[in-house]
């Protein structure tokens, strides 16, 4: 099962991955926004580094939690209040157990999922995070239902969210800042979804 060690490897993961990737994550937002998404969540994940290396959190719930109270309290825009809210829902559906199941991990990025789209009210195809996110959340639980392992449970969630997230390419833009263009967000992959991609493929780096 996936205990607090393996989510911590999967944060610092992302951490360093969106430190490696924010300039490209900074291209896309300058296509279609204010050119920050890079920076902003880099500001985010660096901080979440240096807490981490403070205090070591009990279970993968606190820790979740931890993640995203950090997200919103670092990170401005729209995208710091959505990922903190997934996290923090995440960790919150985890609650206090100090090991979890691919089905339970299932669950909570469910919840994850619930949480943006209460905040943020987009839906699929809008040309958000959410359409990376919810075509990662039905792999899992599909994969986590068939009785698939962890391993190739995370690697279908991985692989969704980044078919998910080129798949905005084509889309207009109908929430945050991209929406402001209208037509002219066609033809631009959705920043927010590609760092959803990324956060998914850190998951798959550290199961494997
Ligand atoms: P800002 O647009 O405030 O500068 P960021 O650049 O950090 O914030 O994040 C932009 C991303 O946030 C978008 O690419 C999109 O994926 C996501 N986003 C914006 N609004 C929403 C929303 N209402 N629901 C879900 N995701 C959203
Ligand atoms: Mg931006
Ligand atoms: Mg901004």
């Amino acid at each position: 099962d996936l205990d607090t060690a393996f989510f911590t490897a999967w944060i610092e993961e992302v951490a360093r991955t969106v430190g490696a990737e924010k300039d490209r994550l900074t291209r896309l937002d300058a296509a279609i926004g204010d050119a920050d998404h890079g920076a902003n969540l880099d500001r985010g994940f660096s901080a979440i580094t240096q807490a981490l290396a403070g205090t070591e959190p009990e279970t993968p719930g606190a820790l979740l939690v931890l993640v995203g109270s950090t997200l919103i309290r670092k990170v401005g825009g729209a995208a710091g209040p959505l990922y903190g809210t997934a996290f923090r829902e995440a960790g919150k559906a985890l609650g206090d157990a100090s090991e979890v199941s691919a089905a339970d991990l299932a669950a909570a990025l469910q919840a994850a999922l619930a949480g943006v789209q209460r905040l943020g009210s987009a839906a699929e195809g809008d040309k958000t995070m959410v359409d990376a996110l919810a075509p990662a959340v039905r792999a899992l639980s599909r994969a986590t239902q068939e009785g698939k392992d962890p391993e190739e449970a995370i690697g279908a969630a991985a692989s969704a969210a980044l078919a998910g997230s080129e798949a905005t390419v084509p889309m207009q833009a109908r929430k945050g800042r991209a929406s402001y263009l209208g037509p002219r967000s066609v033809g631009h992959e959705d920043p927010g979804a590609a760092s959803t991609a990324l956060i998914l493929a850190a998951l798959r780096t550290v199961v494997t």
